[in-house]
């Protein structure tokens, strides 16, 4: 039997709401087999808990998360903390920790989804997002604080190794999928030094996959690329900005922004890696049982694919599947569905299967 010790972080808002519907899912599948369990633990890090003690993560909390197998995490961000202190003390401190530099995130219309975009039933791809460097790398300063000629910097830092190292996963990512195409995107019109660079490390890698298709498009005209002719692209590379933003359109088009997942990978597997629904913690209906689980679904099926359950993974995409397809859906999709009456219509359809 094969165990698999998962480090919970549900975090805030509809995280611990969507999260626990995760759990539920997982435990169903793991019930169903012979091969393999899970071993959860639960950590109560969140915006709560800082309110309370004044930190997110307690002493000696990475070394603690770095002994799991995987990370499954919800959401952080409430209305009493700003969003910049939440997002670095949290989320940020565990990707940035475990430099978990490969972000990847699929998007595609589910059966029974409906898209408002014409066409979008064309939409299969995967962005692959840099996670460590560039616009999000922390690095910046506020000069003559509160005065008339303050000044704020936000210096992004690119460098040869990173840009490398995220090239380098996209190509093999693009390489195992069927059209085998990548499309770069940067803005080296006007960015002129470390987009550059960018630019330049893309193409040499490109050598190395003759068999992977490239072509290459600033950020600006990606977005129209995206609505207008959805099917020419298949894997994007970005950097942690312009995919941040791509994947939010790419979610939108693709249905909703509580479908999307998210793998924040380590590839060297020398930490754990981080799964988690792209979304946040939605103060708007946090607390109200309506937040659609499914973006939570599709990452657990990332999750599991990643521990090398494979089989496991197929069969929970094959019931996320069947489960949009019935139309049992919520709110956002313009259904009544409660998170629990999609979780629990998922979980007896596994329990049939
Ligand atoms: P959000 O994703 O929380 O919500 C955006 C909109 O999408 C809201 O109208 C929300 O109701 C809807 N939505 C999101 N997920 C949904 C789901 N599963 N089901 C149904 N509807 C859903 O983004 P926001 O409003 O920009 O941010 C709210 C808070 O979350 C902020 O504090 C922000 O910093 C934080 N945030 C955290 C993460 C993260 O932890 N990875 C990501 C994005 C935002
Ligand atoms: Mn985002």
């Amino acid at each position: 039997m094969r165990n698999h010790r998962v480090a919970v972080i549900p975090g805030d808002g509809i995280g611990l709401e969507v999260i626990e519907a995760g759990k539920q899912v997982l435990e169903t599948l793991s019930q169903k087999s012979d091969d393999f369990q899970f071993e959860f633990e639960d950590f109560d890090w969140s915006s709560q808990r800082y309110l309370e003690t004044g930190e997110y993560i307690p002493e000696g909390g990475l070394e603690k998360l770095s002994t799991f197998d995987a990370i499954y995490f919800g959401a952080v961000g409430s209305q009493e903390v700003p969003d910049h202190v939440s997002l670095w003390e949290l989320r940020l401190a565990i990707c940035q920790g475990f430099d978990q530099y490969a972000n990847v995130r699929p998007a595609r219309v589910l059966p029974g989804v409906n898209s408002r975009l014409k066409g979008a039933e064309k939409i299969d791809w995967v962005i692959v997002r840099e996670n460590s460097e560039g616009e999000y790398a922390g690095n910046g300063g506020r000069a003559h604080r509160g005065h008339p000629e303050e000044v704020g910097t936000e210096v992004a830092i690119f460098t040869r190794k990173g840009i490398e190292r995220i090239h380098r996963f996209a190509f093999k990512l693009a390489q195992d999928r069927p059209r085998k195409k990548l499309t770069l995107v940067t803005k080296s019109n006007a960015q002129r030094y470390g987009m550059v660079l960018w630019d330049e490390v893309f193409f040499e890698v490109a050598k190395d996959f003759p068999d992977v298709t490239i072509d290459r498009e600033l950020v600006d005209a990606a977005t129209t690329r995206m609505v207008l002719k959805p099917e020419t692209m298949d894997v994007i590379v970005a950097t942690n900005l312009h995919a941040d933003i791509l994947s939010d359109l790419a979610a939108a088009l693709s249905g909703s922004l509580g479908i999307a997942p998210t793998a924040n990978l380590n590839p060297e597997r020398a930490y754990p890696s981080m799964f988690e629904p792209i979304h946040g913690s939605a103060f708007d209906i946090a607390g109200q049982g309506i937040a659609n689980p499914v973006g939570a679904f599709w990452t657990a099926a990332m999750m599991l694919e990643h521990l090398g359950e494979s089989t496991a993974a197929e069969r929970l995409m094959a019931a996320i599947e069947r489960l949009t397809a019935s139309g049992l859906q919520t709110k956002d999709l313009g259904g009544t569905a409660t998170t629990q009456d999609a979780t629990r219509a998922i979980c007896s359809d596994i329990e049939q299967q």
